[in-house]
């Protein structure tokens, strides 16, 4: 726990957030933001900087990140139409929270 960072913040309970899925590795929450009908943060746990500070021992972590993605794609039935997994890595690419997140964006009406 990483006192100063929001996403820590939010998985203590100190600051509100629109949780749709929590486990004992992760948190998926609705982005505050949204840039399409389906926008959300997959989150670990763990304060981990970004995807550069991920150790070996992380690979469980990264591997619900993913795997849980899958299911929340399904449950809100983007899983077909399509949806993107991104993680910022560094201010370079957009990282803004410096706590490891990857953004699942789906759902655009597209011809
Ligand atoms: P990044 O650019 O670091 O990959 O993405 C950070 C994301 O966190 C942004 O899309 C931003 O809208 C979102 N965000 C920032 N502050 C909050 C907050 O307090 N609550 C929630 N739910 N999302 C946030
Ligand atoms: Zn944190």
């Amino acid at each position: 726990m990483d006192g100063d960072c929001l996403f820590c913040q939010i998985i203590a309970g100190e600051r509100a957030a629109d949780i749709v899925y929590e486990d004992e590795v992760l948190l998926a929450f609705k982005d505050i933001n949204p840039h399409a009908p389906v926008h959300l943060l997959i989150v670990p746990r763990k304060h981990i900087r970004s995807v550069n500070e991920i150790t070996p021992e992380d690979g469980p972590i990264v591997a619900a990140m993913i795997m849980r993605a899958r299911t929340l794609a399904q449950e809100l039935h983007v899983d077909r139409s399509g949806y993107k997994l991104q993680i910022n890595v560094e201010r370079g690419a957009g990282q803004v929270i410096f706590h490891l997140h990857m953004h699942l964006v789906g759902g655009w009406r597209r011809q």
